[in-house]
């Protein structure tokens, strides 16, 4: 498989990484296995994160004797320096490594995570320690929030961005990513098949490769996921006529209903977490059922049958997205996923 340089971390990177967050949902065993089958396949970069449960550990136990080959990024939510200090100890065992080449700021999606992160005397600042210390390489970020992602790549304390993109969501397209090349940050693309909304694997990757300095980092949990994103590179990555007319038709259909999480629509009158609950779908595919009914997940979702219809988020979406309706899809998608799976829900 091709390498691309990763901005100015200087790290060449495999063409396509490796998305952390699905091999929680499978056994260790077929997780140890998928990941291994991404390795053989030519994959070099890992993302994963300390908010995925046992995604870090089985990571870890997957590239047990090879770590030098690869390039190992992983992610922090934590927004103090106590926090922050565990989670990075916490990844450096479960992936059984002496140093990650990556360490990111997970999901600053507002200005509010962004100056605490930054705060002199918090995360940034044991981020730097453990960086001259020798236990991270390289330091970046990740946003949903196309004005943080922005004001980070300029900042210039972050050498990579890793936002979402896919032909869907391709905003990124048109300003971040000619800022992140001004400012050699590198880029990550997140969500390649839209958080699980996206079946058309092919015309998904074809539009991607179209980026020669995007790194897509799809999940993958099956190998069979992994044969058929390879074939797509392996192949010619120019889209036929055909192609191109079905790409539009799916932008069309899911463009009008497809929440970004950029967060433009709050604060809801209810406290509703509206663009995870807008998400649930791809919660409901991509993660283990037990977390998707249980803690944050279940607390949003739950927060959602309040929806009083007071309509003061739908002017504020730049989508023009029909919230209102919108959540109450999600709502009782949920509920009825919830009474379907009864042994999956957490009791108490
Ligand atoms: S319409 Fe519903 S989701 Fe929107 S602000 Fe009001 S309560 Fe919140
Ligand atoms: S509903 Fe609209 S404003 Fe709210 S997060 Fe989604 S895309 Fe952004």
């Amino acid at each position: 498989m091709d390498s691309i340089r990763l901005g100015k971390t200087d790290m060449m990177v495999s063409r396509l990484g490796f998305g952390g967050i699905p091999i929680q949902r499978v056994t260790e065993e077929e997780a140890v296995e998928v990941v291994r089958t991404c390795l053989e396949l030519g994959i070099t970069f890992i993302d994963t994160a300390n908010a995925y449960s046992n995604s870090e550990e089985r990571i870890g136990k997957a590239i047990s004797g090879r770590r030098d080959q690869l390039i190992i990024a992983t992610k922090s939510t934590s927004r103090d320096r106590e926090g922050m200090e565990n989670h990075l100890k916490q990844s450096l065992k479960q992936l059984g490594v002496k140093s990650i080449d990556l360490y990111q700021f997970h999901a600053v999606n507002d200005f509010d995570a962004y100056n605490k992160i930054l705060d002199p005397n918090g995360p940034m600042a044991v981020v730097q320690e453990a960086k001259r210390a020798g236990l991270i390489k390289h330091i970046g970020i990740t946003s949903h929030s196309m004005d943080v992602a922005k004001e980070a790549v300029k900042s210039d304390h972050f050498e990579t961005i890793m936002f979402p993109f896919n032909f869907v969501v391709s905003e990124a397209a048109d300003e971040l990513l000619p800022l992140a090349r001004e400012h050699d940050v590198g880029f990550i693309g997140m969500k390649p098949l839209a958080g699980g909304m996206l079946d058309n694997v092919n015309i998904a990757f074809k539009y991607l490769l179209q980026f020669p300095d995007v790194v897509p980092i799809p999940g993958v949990q099956m190998t069979h996921e992994i044969d058929e994103i390879m074939q797509v590179l392996e192949g010619s990555w120019q889209m036929t006529e055909a192609e191109q007319k079905e790409m539009q038709r799916i932008r069309e259909e899911l463009g009008t209903r497809f929440c970004r999480r950029c967060d433009y629509c709050q604060p809801c009158t209810e406290g509703i977490p509206i663009s995870m609950v807008m998400n649930i779908k791809g919660f409901l595919k991509r993660m283990p059922l037990e977390r998707v009914f249980s803690g944050w997940i279940a607390a949003g979702m739950e927060k959602a049958v309040n929806c009083n219809k007071c309509g003061e988020c739908e002017p504020r979406c730049p989508y023009n997205l029909p919230i209102m309706e919108m959540v109450e899809e999600s709502s009782d998608l949920y509920q009825a996923e919830k009474s379907k799976y009864p042994e999956h829900v957490a009791s108490g």
